[in-house]
């Protein structure tokens, strides 16, 4: 087995354990070191740029499952509309109009999840609870036909700091419990919980988390040349 597909098998079993699943993140790793994922049986893979994944989308085979996990520009959902498996970070109401937009145009439903701004830095993407509880109880998204929110998302402070990690994810998970008793709406069903990347995973899925997201501890650092 390559080291690739080992480092998955070592990661998967632990995710897997607890009912989770593995999103390999191999944004800037060449197309090799994923069809090395791909060739240990990794279908899942996520990107953060829509034309670095779209051209990978091309060049790989079509039965993988692409997530884009990075902040998305309204003027790139046209580029990854035809194929896109499930959106992590949608982080406003333009720019899930815009999604909806592009999924009519090639006839098709795009799962999305809602981003979640749950870490201390301000620097981080993603909707205030405020604003978010706001957004469902307008009624707004029943309107978004082509559109279905399937889960929400959220990236916790990257810092060493255990216990604050701990309670971002488990707000978050407080959150997504909330709106899944209190929001229901005809394109909205809160089932995925898209949270923990390689430096915080194993306590993202001691919250709860559906989906990890990890990139460095399968293909190693990232080098951005
Ligand atoms: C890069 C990235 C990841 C993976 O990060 P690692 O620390 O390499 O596991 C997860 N989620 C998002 C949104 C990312 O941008």
């Amino acid at each position: 087995m390559n080291e690739i597909a080992e480092n998955i098998n070592n990661i998967i079993k632990e995710v897997q354990g607890v009912g989770a699943s593995l999103i390999a993140v191999s944004k800037t790793q060449p197309i090799k070191a994923i069809q090395d994922a791909y060739d240990g049986g990794q279908r899942d893979f996520g990107e953060n740029k829509a034309q670095e994944m779209t051209t990978k989308y091309e060049a790989l085979p079509k039965d993988i499952r692409w997530h884009m996990i990075g902040h998305l520009q309204r003027n790139k959902v046209k580029y990854i509309a035809p194929y896109v498996h499930l959106i992590h970070s949608v982080d406003s109401s333009r720019l899930l109009a815009e999604i909806n937009k592009e999924a009519l145009k090639n006839s098709r439903i795009i799962n999305c999840l809602l981003q979640v701004h749950i870490a201390g830095e301000a620097t981080k993407f993603g909707f205030d609870e405020q604003e978010l509880e706001a957004f469902l109880a307008s009624g707004e998204l029943e309107q978004l036909t082509n559109i279905k929110v399937t889960g929400l998302m959220g990236m916790a402070t990257f810092t060493d700091d255990k216990e604050q990690i701990d309670r971002e994810f488990r707000g978050l998970k407080t959150l997504f419990d909330d709106f899944q008793d209190r929001f229901h709406l005809q394109n909205f069903e809160l089932t995925e919980l898209s949270m923990g990347m390689s430096g915080d995973y194993p306590i993202a899925l001691r919250h709860g988390s559906t989906l990890v997201r990890v990139g460095s501890s399968i293909f190693g650092e990232r080098n951005y040349g």
